[in-house]
């Protein structure tokens, strides 16, 4: 409601004070007029009692005149004379006085100029005073004194009291006439002095009380109003401060597991890293990613999956100390940050706990299921007091430990170190040149021989990858192959290194360089790669002249559905199918020999050992007759001495290769070996081979 409201009755009461003012300035005028009228009230009376005293003595100055001239001997002291003298002025100047004062009112003046039921009392006055006045002159005439004063004792014998005494009555009945109408006047003020406070309280009074009465209601009335609109407000400002606090704890927290989300946690690690700060300590940052997290969610389903991650979340909390920060930041990524003095030993300790504990079964709706934790630990040390603590850098440092973690086979903790980091951005720059280079033609093989170990005869060659990188040289598989399976590249090195050795080995056959067979890695991708089956039935691959390396680690599971469609088509059209180190993975053998494999070929691991463990002795020696019964080959690999040689023979290995024999080489360089009808065994002696 606005001020301007406040106008009642056409009355602003803020703007009374103008008619406050002429009401007063009424009151003021009536209160003035009354005392005005009453001073004149006085007045009249006053000067009307004068008039009549003053008549009542000029009737005994009047007589004391004519006793004086009675007694005409006292006349003879001028003492006497003066006083008469004294008399007869003092007659005349009130006579004069009554004269002018009679003029105001008619009937007066008439009495006085032409007398009423007596005579007029100017003339018979001065007429008085003038004889008076002769008895007064020294060398005055006794006869004329004598006239005089009979004319004073006729005069003072009945004329001039009567008119003396008509005069006092005219003034009499002035003075009552004047004040009767005074008293009229008066009463006619006070009734008009009653109209106008009547008119003031009607027009002036009793509207401004109202006007201010009804103001104040409206203001009360506002007051309260305004009042009920602050309570509103301030409930108002209540419930959206809860519901902002709400959002807030919404938005800094994961609803599934409870805990700090992303945000949340980069909230609480700023105050963690200031309260090290000042201890002139440190913040460890444990990052949790959970293994085999996407098979539960696939297998199982999401349900079972968020109950993994409350699961998670209630082991993290109960690891945790009060003071430390637990927070889900992503799908299945945890963290547990907490204020470190830099050692490592109860870091581990609390990390191989956490690993154990979520390496347990848990059971979800009546099944068990495993699934397991990496663990990458980064450490952030403030030295020097003030020194800021890099929350992200340390965030980034523990990604680094946990990527190498899972890299070093999962369901382990890996501290970060700046060796680390070197390794990982060298990794990443070699990613980057390695789709350069794939782009580039820069992957082609080597060769490396396979050799019948009684004859020595080249039986086949293997052909291995090489990278020719621009500024580190020529670089091995150990160091590409790893990212190039990061980033699913393997199959198009494998096709670069197949379509290349195929080439060579066409290209021996046309300049009459005999190379028997060619050996070529496949990995499980390129062996799913529809083009493979396409090159092998295109006539590319000359039949029975080239086998296929696959990993034994391929068939640790079981074959699914389009590898073991693809390894049939490949033998059908014509190429053998060999296990590549075998030993090193969970195959079992059952499963192999239903691929019907033509070769093993055993594992350097397992084949080098073979010399001095018993063991391994015993081992490859029952591969070796399981595989003769079978009507499979076998290849020892990894053969450095003559003496595993001669052991790896007497097992039953009917073919081998190893630096005893040849190292992986050049085309040009085989190519050369065989055109001058050795190769270079380790020992540096030429083997002799049978074309
Ligand atoms: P592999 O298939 O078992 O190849 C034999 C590896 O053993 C070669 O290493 C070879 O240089 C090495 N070697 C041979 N004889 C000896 C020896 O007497 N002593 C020792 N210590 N080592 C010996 P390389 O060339 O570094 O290849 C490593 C692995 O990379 C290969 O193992 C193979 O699994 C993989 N690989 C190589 N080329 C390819 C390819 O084109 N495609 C695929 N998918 N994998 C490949
Ligand atoms: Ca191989
Ligand atoms: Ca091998």
């Amino acid at each position: 409601m606005s001020l301007k409201s406040i106008k009642h009755y056409g009355i602003d009461p803020r703007r009374l004070m103008s008619r406050y003012i002429v009401a007063l300035s009424l009151i003021l005028f009536c209160v003035a007029g009354g005392h005005y009228l009453s001073i004149s009230v006085v007045d009249s009376i006053r000067s009307s009692s004068d008039l009549i005293s003053e008549s009542i003595n000029q009737s005994a100055r009047v007589e004391r005149v004519v006793s004086a001239a009675h007694m005409a001997d006292a006349l003879k002291t001028s003492t006497a004379r003066q006083r008469l003298k004294a008399e007869i002025d003092e007659i005349e100047q009130f006579h004069n006085a009554l004269l002018n004062a009679a003029a105001a009112e008619q009937a007066v003046h008439a009495l006085y100029a032409f007398g009423g039921k007596g005579p007029a009392l100017d003339p018979v006055m001065r007429k008085f005073i003038a004889d008076a006045r002769l008895l007064t002159v020294v060398e005055q005439d006794a006869q004329v004194a004598e006239a005089a004063l009979g004319r004073l004792r006729w005069v003072s014998g009945g004329m001039l009291p009567t008119a003396l005494q008509e005069a006092n009555q005219g003034h009499q009945l002035a003075g009552r006439t004047f004040s009767s109408r005074l008293s009229m006047v008066q009463n006619w003020a006070f009734a008009l002095a009653v109209i106008i406070l009547i008119f003031e309280a009607v027009f002036i009074f009793l509207p401004a009380h109202r006007s201010v009465r009804a103001a104040v209601d409206s203001l009360s009335q506002q007051a309260a109003d305004l009042t009920v609109a602050r309570n509103e407000v301030e409930a108002r400002n209540e419930a959206l401060e809860a519901l902002r606090s709400a959002a807030e704890h919404d938005a800094l927290h994961d609803g599934l597991t409870g805990l700090s989300n992303r945000r949340g946690f980069e909230r609480r690690i700023e105050a963690l890293s200031a309260a090290a700060r000042g201890a002139n300590g440190g913040v460890a940052l444990l990052h949790i990613d959970l293994d085999r997290f996407k098979e539960i969610n696939d297998t199982l389903g999401h349900a079972a999956g968020d109950e993994v991650l409350r699961h998670v979340g209630r082991v993290l909390r109960e690891e945790a100390g009060p003071t430390d920060v637990v927070a889900r930041i992503g799908g299945d990524e945890f963290i547990l940050a907490r204020k470190s003095d830099g050692r490592r030993d109860a870091l581990s300790d609390l990390a191989a706990r956490i690993i154990d504990r979520l390496s347990r079964p848990v059971s979800l709706s009546g099944e068990s299921c495993q699934f397991g934790a990496s663990i990458g630990i980064g450490i952030g040390i403030v030295c020097e007091a003030g020194e800021e603590l890099d929350a992200s850098r340390l965030m980034a440092n523990a990604d680094i430990a946990l990527y190498r973690a899972k890299e070093l086979g999962r369901g382990r903790y890996e501290f970060f170190s700046e060796d680390l980091r070197d390794s990982l951005e060298s990794q990443k720059s070699l990613s980057d040149d390695l789709i350069l280079g794939l782009e580039r033609s820069e992957f082609f093989p080597y060769y490396q021989p396979q050799v019948d170990p009684t004859s020595g005869r080249l039986v086949s060659v293997e052909a291995l990858a090489r990278w020719r990188h621009p500024e580190r040289g020529v670089l091995g598989p150990a160091t590409f192959l790893p990212i190039a399976a990061r980033l699913k590249l393997t199959d198009q090195i494998d096709r670069a290194i197949q379509n290349q050795a195929l080439k060579d080995l066409a290209h021996w056959d046309e300049i009459g360089v005999h190379v028997p067979k060619l050996s070529l890695n496949v990995s499980s991708d390129r062996l799913r790669d529809p083009e493979l089956l396409e090159l092998a039935r295109s006539g590319a691959t000359p039949r029975g002249r080239v086998a296929f390396e696959l990993l034994e680690t391929m068939f640790s599971d079981q074959l699914d559905e389009p590898a073991r469609f693809a390894v049939d088509a490949l033998q059908e059209a014509g190429i053998a199918i060999e296990i590549d180190d075998f030993g090193t993975g969970h195959a079992s053998l059952l499963a192999l020999v239903s691929l019907s494999p033509a070769r093993l070929k055993i594992a350097r691991e397992l084949a080098q050992p073979a010399l001095v463990s018993p063991q391994h002795r015993a081992l490859v020696q029952s591969v070796c007759e399981i595989a003769r019964s079978l009507e499979i080959g076998v290849t020892a690999e990894g053969v450095e001495t003559e003496a595993q040689r001669v052991a790896l023979a007497e097992l039953g290995c009917d073919r081998m290769q190893g630096f005893f024999f040849a190292r992986p080489m050049p085309a040009d360089a085989l190519v050369e070996s065989l055109q001058e009808g050795r190769l270079i065994s380790a020992s540096g002696e030429p083997i002799p081979i049978a074309g």
